[in-house]
């Protein structure tokens, strides 16, 4: 099953449960607007290379399009279709007003150096631009992306526009009116939500915790929860892991400074990377090890598609915490469930850096400047809000935390249905 398939198989299972009404299901299976571009570029080297560009407006019933502009060779329209499905659900969880979209390169950056990547990118927002608008289509960061590449998707958009807002994209850098608390969002709020999780099914720190995944999301969550009580007993990047066999669990600072110091990046990615501490340290794994774990938490942070049919049944862990985008398979989720194994997903558990996102465009809209104490409180209340009525469904409909966070978009979905 490709991934499209499988979130539109959520779909389905979600709008039988609440008996949905078949136009709004016929409506929300498929995206309003397909964007697809050919973007040339001229290297260093004198040759001309082109990439593909895509840009999916999947549904703007709840605001304007919102999702993040990935860059990595596996982007594909089926990719990126799924991920604006999944930002559709997800805003509508949030209780955002913003619709689903998402976009992105079929490209490796680190196979171009800073000054391509940013001709790239100013590339890809003059195309881009006709179709993307403070209240039209409000991209942000995603795998491989920044807030340099945001800066300078902003900055095309203004010379073409001559829009001073800064509102057409979030994930900017902080000068350039990024919001404060942007750049850890995602990983605060999935921390927000664990604790009302944990506290739920009465289990006691210190909990053991493994994450694929040492990105934005991954690396930041790891902080965040080092520092609440958890001990994090293994880490991946790309090129593999760490794991801490004695379980003391791992100090997040020094990975981190480790990553800094040894990091080799092309172009202004992925400072760092633990597979250079990797090849020095006993505990080396592989991805897929990490993921089979005996732990309490898991929490695959990287790509789609991870937890499979294949080795969903080896999978040890208590909760499975989803921060990336559709890590678990309709097939693996099946056998997650049927092995009590309680998943959080994506939809709501990665939706803190949308909840963010929101709040910068408002403040770039209300020419507003929040204080990172402000942004974080807003920020728990949405987290908070948004488990707290997922859980209820749950409980009510009897139903896993995936239909019940699907049942919540839906019926917010259907109330702003734009049905002629
Ligand atoms: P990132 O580019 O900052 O980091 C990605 C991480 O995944 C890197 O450590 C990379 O080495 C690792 N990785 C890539 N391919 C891998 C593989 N095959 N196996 C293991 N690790 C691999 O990206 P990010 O922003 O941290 O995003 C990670 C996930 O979280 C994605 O699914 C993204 O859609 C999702 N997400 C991100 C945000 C955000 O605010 N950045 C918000 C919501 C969801």
């Amino acid at each position: 099953m490709n991934i499209f398939d499988g979130a539109l198989t959520r779909l389905k299972s979600a709008a039988k449960i609440i008996n949905l009404d078949k136009s709004i299901l016929d409506s929300l299976s498929n995206p309003e607007r397909i964007i697809e571009l050919s973007l040339p570029l001229k290297r260093n080297n004198g040759k001309t290379e082109v990439f593909k560009g895509y840009r999916v407006q999947y549904n703007n019933w709840l605001g304007p399009y919102k999702g993040g502009l990935r860059f990595h060779p596996q982007v594909d329209m089926d990719e990126v279709k799924s991920l604006s499905f999944w930002m559709m659900i997800k805003n509508a969880i949030a209780d955002v007003p913003f619709g689903g979209g998402k976009g992105g390169i079929e490209l490796d950056p680190k196979s171009l150096d800073v000054s391509e990547l940013e001709k790239l990118t100013r590339q890809f927002a003059k195309s881009l631009a006709p179709n993307i608008g403070p209240l039209v289509d409000v991209p942000a960061p995603d795998v491989n992306t920044n807030s340099q590449i945001l800066d300078w998707v902003e900055d095309e958009y203004a010379k073409i526009t001559k829009d001073k807002s800064k509102a057409v994209v979030t994930g900017k850098s902080i000068k350039n009116g990024g919001s404060l608390g942007r750049e850890e969002a995602t990983g605060l709020g999935g921390f927000f939500v664990l604790e009302e999780l944990i506290k739920k099914l009465n289990f006691k720190k210190p909990l053991t915790v493994a994450i694929q995944g040492f990105g934005n999301v991954g690396s930041n969550i790891a902080t965040i929860l080092c520092s609440n009580g958890y001990k994090i007993v293994a880490v991946s990047d790309i090129k593999g892991g760490i794991y801490d066999s004695k379980e003391m669990g791992f100090n997040i600072e020094l990975v981190r400074a480790c990553r800094l110091e040894k990091g080799k990046l092309a172009g202004c990615y992925c400072i760092g990377s633990v597979c250079d501490l990797a090849p020095k340290n006993d505990g080396v794994i592989t991805n897929e090890q990490l993921l089979e774990l005996d732990v309490d938490i898991l929490i695959p942070a990287a790509l789609e598609n991870v937890i499979t049919k294949e080795n969903a049944d080896k999978i040890r862990a208590k909760i499975v915490f989803e921060m990336a985008n559709g890590p678990t398979t309709v097939e693996a989720d099946e056998i997650l469930n049927r092995k009590g194994i309680m998943v959080v997903p994506d939809v709501l558990a990665n939706s803190g850096g949308v909840t963010v996102s929101y709040f910068e465009w408002y403040q770039n809209m209300h020419k507003e400047k929040w204080s990172l104490e402000k942004v974080n409180e807003k920020l728990k209340e949405k987290m908070v809000k948004a488990f707290d009525e997922i859980w209820k469904i749950h409980k009510e409909k009897k139903v896993n935390l995936r239909m019940a966070a699907y049942i919540l978009a839906l019926q917010r979905l259907t109330k702003k249905a734009k049905i002629s």
